[in-house]
Protein backbone atom coordinates (compact mmCIF):
# COMPACT_ATOMS: atom_id res chain seq x y z
CA UNK A 1 0.00 0.00 0.00
CA UNK A 2 1.07 3.35 -0.71
CA UNK A 3 2.47 5.10 2.77
CA UNK A 4 3.82 8.44 1.03
CA UNK A 5 1.51 11.38 -0.18
CA UNK A 6 0.82 12.63 3.13
CA UNK A 7 2.68 16.00 4.17
CA UNK A 8 4.28 14.29 7.69
CA UNK A 9 5.85 11.05 5.96
CA UNK A 10 7.31 13.17 3.00
CA UNK A 11 8.83 15.10 5.99
CA UNK A 12 10.24 12.03 7.50
CA UNK A 13 12.00 10.95 4.41
CA UNK A 14 13.50 14.39 3.78
CA UNK A 15 14.71 14.64 7.49
CA UNK A 16 16.26 11.11 7.00
CA UNK A 17 17.91 11.89 4.48
CA UNK A 18 18.43 15.32 5.04
CA UNK A 19 17.35 16.11 1.48
CA UNK A 20 18.00 19.52 0.42
CA UNK A 21 15.97 20.60 -2.47
CA UNK A 22 17.06 21.83 -5.63
CA UNK A 23 15.52 24.57 -7.13
CA UNK A 24 17.76 24.01 -10.78
CA UNK A 25 15.59 20.88 -11.13
CA UNK A 26 11.72 21.93 -10.08
CA UNK A 27 11.85 20.06 -7.33
CA UNK A 28 8.10 20.87 -5.38
CA UNK A 29 6.79 17.23 -4.18
CA UNK A 30 3.42 16.66 -4.33
CA UNK A 31 1.90 15.99 -0.47
CA UNK A 32 -1.68 15.68 -1.12
CA UNK A 33 -3.37 11.66 -1.57
CA UNK A 34 -6.19 13.33 -3.37
CA UNK A 35 -4.39 15.13 -6.04
CA UNK A 36 -2.34 11.71 -5.96
CA UNK A 37 -5.25 9.45 -6.94
CA UNK A 38 -6.75 11.95 -9.26
CA UNK A 39 -3.74 12.03 -11.69
CA UNK A 40 -3.63 8.15 -11.41
CA UNK A 41 -7.01 7.59 -12.30
CA UNK A 42 -6.84 10.91 -15.23
CA UNK A 43 -4.14 8.31 -16.32
CA UNK A 44 -6.00 5.21 -16.48
CA UNK A 45 -3.36 2.94 -15.59
CA UNK A 46 -4.55 -0.79 -15.89
CA UNK A 47 -2.09 -4.01 -14.80
CA UNK A 48 -1.56 -4.35 -18.75
CA UNK A 49 0.59 -0.73 -18.62
CA UNK A 50 3.72 0.17 -18.70
CA UNK A 51 3.88 3.85 -16.96
CA UNK A 52 7.13 5.63 -17.61
CA UNK A 53 7.25 8.78 -14.99
CA UNK A 54 9.05 11.63 -15.72
CA UNK A 55 10.90 12.97 -12.12
CA UNK A 56 9.59 10.78 -9.40
CA UNK A 57 11.61 12.67 -6.21
CA UNK A 58 11.09 10.82 -3.28
CA UNK A 59 8.73 7.88 -5.26
CA UNK A 60 5.41 9.15 -3.56
CA UNK A 61 3.09 9.13 -7.29
CA UNK A 62 5.87 5.74 -8.38
CA UNK A 63 3.74 4.34 -5.25
CA UNK A 64 0.91 5.11 -6.39
CA UNK A 65 1.74 4.07 -10.01
CA UNK A 66 3.20 0.69 -9.40
CA UNK A 67 -0.33 -0.15 -7.51
CA UNK A 68 -2.05 0.14 -10.70
CA UNK A 69 0.24 -0.45 -13.53
CA UNK A 70 1.95 -3.89 -14.48
CA UNK A 71 5.25 -1.91 -13.85
CA UNK A 72 6.54 1.85 -13.85
CA UNK A 73 10.07 3.41 -15.02
CA UNK A 74 11.13 6.32 -13.29
CA UNK A 75 13.94 8.61 -14.67
CA UNK A 76 15.08 10.87 -12.20
CA UNK A 77 18.21 13.47 -12.84
CA UNK A 78 19.07 14.07 -9.58
CA UNK A 79 21.10 10.92 -8.24
CA UNK A 80 20.97 12.74 -4.57
CA UNK A 81 17.82 10.86 -5.10
CA UNK A 82 18.42 7.32 -6.09
CA UNK A 83 19.11 6.60 -2.48
CA UNK A 84 15.88 7.72 -1.59
CA UNK A 85 14.00 6.12 -3.73
CA UNK A 86 15.84 2.67 -2.91
CA UNK A 87 14.45 3.06 -0.01
CA UNK A 88 11.03 4.48 -0.46
CA UNK A 89 10.04 1.42 -3.42
CA UNK A 90 11.66 -1.51 -1.75
CA UNK A 91 8.46 -3.27 -1.21
CA UNK A 92 7.87 -2.55 -4.90
CA UNK A 93 8.49 -5.67 -7.67
CA UNK A 94 7.91 -3.43 -10.67
CA UNK A 95 9.58 -0.53 -10.52
CA UNK A 96 13.09 0.14 -12.12
CA UNK A 97 14.55 3.29 -10.91
CA UNK A 98 17.32 5.31 -13.70
CA UNK A 99 19.07 7.93 -12.96
CA UNK A 100 19.15 10.21 -16.15
CA UNK A 101 17.83 13.04 -17.77
CA UNK A 102 14.62 12.51 -20.03
CA UNK A 103 15.96 14.77 -22.30
CA UNK A 104 18.71 12.26 -22.99
CA UNK A 105 16.55 9.26 -22.46
CA UNK A 106 15.87 7.24 -25.39
CA UNK A 107 12.27 6.40 -24.70
CA UNK A 108 12.10 4.27 -27.91
CA UNK A 109 14.93 1.83 -26.16
CA UNK A 110 12.53 1.67 -23.00
CA UNK A 111 9.55 0.67 -24.75
CA UNK A 112 11.88 -2.18 -26.54
CA UNK A 113 12.81 -3.20 -23.33
CA UNK A 114 9.80 -3.88 -22.41
CA UNK A 115 8.24 -5.56 -25.46
CA UNK A 116 7.73 -2.75 -27.15
CA UNK A 117 4.52 -1.70 -25.00
CA UNK A 118 3.88 1.72 -25.87
CA UNK A 119 4.28 3.57 -22.99
CA UNK A 120 1.55 6.07 -21.01
CA UNK A 121 3.76 9.17 -19.33
CA UNK A 122 2.88 10.46 -15.93
CA UNK A 123 4.53 12.87 -14.52
CA UNK A 124 4.74 16.35 -12.09
CA UNK A 125 6.85 17.84 -14.44
CA UNK A 126 9.50 20.15 -13.36
CA UNK A 127 8.10 23.89 -14.07
CA UNK A 128 11.52 25.04 -16.01
CA UNK A 129 11.65 22.56 -18.75
CA UNK A 130 7.71 21.46 -19.01
CA UNK A 131 7.85 22.65 -22.65
CA UNK A 132 10.91 21.19 -23.94
CA UNK A 133 10.22 17.70 -22.08
CA UNK A 134 6.19 17.97 -23.98
CA UNK A 135 7.84 18.64 -26.99
CA UNK A 136 10.36 16.03 -27.25
CA UNK A 137 8.35 13.47 -26.50
CA UNK A 138 5.69 14.58 -28.84
CA UNK A 139 8.35 14.56 -31.39
CA UNK A 140 10.01 11.93 -30.95
CA UNK A 141 7.48 9.86 -32.64
CA UNK A 142 8.09 7.08 -29.78
CA UNK A 143 5.60 4.73 -28.62
CA UNK A 144 3.36 6.81 -26.20
CA UNK A 145 -0.18 6.15 -25.84
CA UNK A 146 -0.76 9.15 -23.06
CA UNK A 147 0.72 11.93 -21.39
CA UNK A 148 -0.27 12.92 -18.25
CA UNK A 149 1.41 15.67 -16.56
CA UNK A 150 0.94 18.27 -13.45
CA UNK A 151 1.97 21.74 -15.62
CA UNK A 152 1.90 25.05 -14.77
CA UNK A 153 -1.69 25.96 -14.72
CA UNK A 154 -0.91 28.92 -17.37
CA UNK A 155 0.70 26.07 -20.02
CA UNK A 156 -2.21 23.67 -19.32
CA UNK A 157 -4.37 26.78 -20.62
CA UNK A 158 -2.14 27.02 -23.19
CA UNK A 159 -1.43 23.71 -24.69
CA UNK A 160 -5.40 23.44 -24.83
CA UNK A 161 -6.88 26.94 -26.85
CA UNK A 162 -7.78 27.54 -29.96
CA UNK A 163 -7.90 30.52 -32.23
CA UNK A 164 -8.97 33.81 -31.47
CA UNK A 165 -7.87 33.21 -27.51
CA UNK A 166 -5.08 35.17 -25.92
CA UNK A 167 -3.60 31.82 -24.90
CA UNK A 168 -2.92 29.82 -28.35
CA UNK A 169 0.26 30.15 -30.04
CA UNK A 170 2.71 27.88 -31.02
CA UNK A 171 2.37 25.37 -28.39
CA UNK A 172 -1.23 24.88 -28.40
CA UNK A 173 -0.78 24.00 -32.16
CA UNK A 174 2.00 22.08 -31.24
CA UNK A 175 0.68 19.88 -29.14
CA UNK A 176 -2.32 19.58 -30.75
CA UNK A 177 -1.12 18.18 -33.88
CA UNK A 178 0.26 15.37 -32.06
CA UNK A 179 -2.52 14.66 -29.15
CA UNK A 180 -6.13 15.24 -27.85
CA UNK A 181 -5.93 17.93 -24.63
CA UNK A 182 -7.99 17.19 -21.62
CA UNK A 183 -7.78 19.86 -18.78
CA UNK A 184 -8.66 17.08 -15.87
CA UNK A 185 -8.01 19.28 -12.20
CA UNK A 186 -6.98 22.57 -10.90
CA UNK A 187 -4.31 21.88 -8.53
CA UNK A 188 -3.58 24.47 -5.60
CA UNK A 189 0.11 25.59 -4.20
CA UNK A 190 -0.83 24.03 -1.42
CA UNK A 191 -0.74 20.53 -2.38
CA UNK A 192 3.29 21.07 -2.77
CA UNK A 193 6.19 21.24 -0.75
CA UNK A 194 7.63 23.54 -1.30
CA UNK A 195 4.77 25.82 -2.66
CA UNK A 196 5.64 26.96 -5.89
CA UNK A 197 4.59 30.42 -7.21
CA UNK A 198 1.95 29.41 -9.65
CA UNK A 199 -1.37 27.93 -9.77
CA UNK A 200 -0.95 24.27 -11.36
CA UNK A 201 -2.94 22.13 -13.23
CA UNK A 202 -3.31 18.12 -14.39
CA UNK A 203 -3.55 17.59 -18.20
CA UNK A 204 -4.18 14.34 -20.41
CA UNK A 205 -3.12 14.14 -23.62
CA UNK A 206 -4.37 11.13 -25.68
CA UNK A 207 -1.88 10.91 -28.65
CA UNK A 208 -3.20 10.34 -32.07
CA UNK A 209 -2.15 7.36 -34.03
CA UNK A 210 -2.18 9.75 -37.27
CA UNK A 211 -1.81 13.80 -36.93
CA UNK A 212 -5.80 15.20 -37.43
CA UNK A 213 -4.61 17.21 -40.21
CA UNK A 214 -2.61 16.25 -43.63
CA UNK A 215 0.31 18.32 -44.25
CA UNK A 216 2.85 17.80 -47.16
CA UNK A 217 6.05 19.42 -45.07
CA UNK A 218 5.13 19.03 -41.63
CA UNK A 219 8.63 21.33 -40.67
CA UNK A 220 7.38 23.92 -43.27
CA UNK A 221 4.03 24.15 -41.30
CA UNK A 222 6.08 24.53 -38.33
CA UNK A 223 8.37 27.23 -39.65
CA UNK A 224 4.99 29.05 -40.71
CA UNK A 225 3.39 28.84 -36.92
CA UNK A 226 6.80 30.26 -35.51
CA UNK A 227 6.70 33.42 -37.58
CA UNK A 228 2.96 33.32 -37.34
CA UNK A 229 3.22 33.85 -33.66
CA UNK A 230 6.98 35.51 -33.53
CA UNK A 231 5.33 39.05 -33.80
CA UNK A 232 1.58 38.57 -32.51
CA UNK A 233 0.44 42.06 -33.41
CA UNK A 234 1.37 41.94 -36.88
CA UNK A 235 -0.96 40.66 -40.01
CA UNK A 236 -0.04 36.55 -40.68
CA UNK A 237 1.40 38.77 -44.02
CA UNK A 238 3.97 40.89 -42.30
CA UNK A 239 4.79 37.85 -39.95
CA UNK A 240 5.69 35.56 -43.29
CA UNK A 241 7.40 38.31 -45.33
CA UNK A 242 9.50 39.51 -41.89
CA UNK A 243 11.08 35.79 -41.01
CA UNK A 244 14.37 34.65 -40.92
CA UNK A 245 13.24 31.37 -40.82
CA UNK A 246 10.94 31.93 -44.62
CA UNK A 247 12.20 33.24 -47.62
CA UNK A 248 9.04 33.15 -49.81
CA UNK A 249 8.15 36.02 -52.23
CA UNK A 250 5.34 39.27 -50.96
CA UNK A 251 3.58 38.39 -53.44
CA UNK A 252 3.88 34.42 -52.92
CA UNK A 253 2.56 34.90 -49.84
CA UNK A 254 0.12 37.30 -50.52
CA UNK A 255 -1.72 34.59 -52.41
CA UNK A 256 -0.92 31.80 -50.18
CA UNK A 257 -3.21 33.87 -47.60
CA UNK A 258 -5.77 34.51 -50.34
CA UNK A 259 -6.07 30.84 -51.16
CA UNK A 260 -7.31 30.68 -47.60
CA UNK A 261 -10.19 32.25 -48.47
CA UNK A 262 -9.62 34.62 -45.40
CA UNK A 263 -8.98 38.58 -45.07
CA UNK A 264 -5.46 40.26 -46.53
CA UNK A 265 -5.35 41.22 -42.93
CA UNK A 266 -5.84 38.47 -40.84
CA UNK A 267 -3.09 37.84 -37.93
CA UNK A 268 -1.98 34.61 -37.33
CA UNK A 269 -3.88 33.69 -34.19
CA UNK A 270 -6.93 33.79 -36.29
CA UNK A 271 -5.92 30.35 -38.39
CA UNK A 272 -6.57 26.73 -37.64
CA UNK A 273 -4.71 24.16 -37.15
CA UNK A 274 -5.63 22.68 -40.64
CA UNK A 275 -5.48 26.36 -42.41
CA UNK A 276 -2.09 26.29 -41.23
CA UNK A 277 -1.87 22.71 -42.99
CA UNK A 278 -3.43 24.39 -45.78
CA UNK A 279 -0.94 27.20 -46.14
CA UNK A 280 2.17 24.94 -46.13
CA UNK A 281 1.17 23.09 -48.48
CA UNK A 282 0.21 26.22 -50.78
CA UNK A 283 4.15 26.63 -50.79
CA UNK A 284 4.90 23.77 -50.80
CA UNK A 285 2.81 22.85 -54.15
CA UNK A 286 3.76 26.58 -55.81
CA UNK A 287 7.27 27.84 -54.44
N1 LIG B 1 7.16 13.19 -8.75
C1 LIG B 1 7.57 13.88 -7.55
C2 LIG B 1 6.35 14.36 -6.82
O1 LIG B 1 5.32 14.51 -7.45
O2 LIG B 1 6.42 14.60 -5.62
C3 LIG B 1 8.53 15.04 -7.84
C4 LIG B 1 8.05 16.07 -8.82
S1 LIG B 1 9.10 17.49 -8.97
C5 LIG B 1 7.96 18.71 -9.55
C6 LIG B 1 10.03 17.22 -10.48
C7 LIG B 1 11.04 16.08 -10.41
O3 LIG B 1 11.68 15.97 -11.69
C8 LIG B 1 12.15 16.25 -9.39
O4 LIG B 1 12.35 15.06 -8.71
C9 LIG B 1 13.39 16.61 -10.24
O5 LIG B 1 14.62 16.25 -9.65
C10 LIG B 1 13.09 15.82 -11.50
N2 LIG B 1 13.73 16.34 -12.74
C11 LIG B 1 14.03 17.63 -13.05
N3 LIG B 1 14.57 17.72 -14.28
C12 LIG B 1 14.60 16.45 -14.78
C13 LIG B 1 15.07 15.89 -16.00
N4 LIG B 1 15.59 16.65 -16.97
N5 LIG B 1 14.98 14.53 -16.17
C14 LIG B 1 14.47 13.74 -15.19
N6 LIG B 1 14.01 14.23 -14.01
C15 LIG B 1 14.07 15.55 -13.80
Amino acid sequence: MANLGNPQETIAVLQKYNFQFQKKFGQNFLIDPHVLGKIVEAAQITKEDVVLEIGPGIGTMTQYLAESAKKVIAVEIDRNLIPILKDTLRYYDNIEIVNEDILKTDIEALSAANGGAKLKVVANLPYYITTPIMMSLLESHAPIASITVMIQKEVADRMQSGPGSKEYGSLSLGVQYYAKPELMANVPPNCFIPRPNVGSAVIHLSIYDAPPVAVKDEKLMFRLIRASFNQRRKTLQNGLNNSQELSFSKDLITEAIASLGVSPTVRGEQLSLAQFAALADYFTEHA
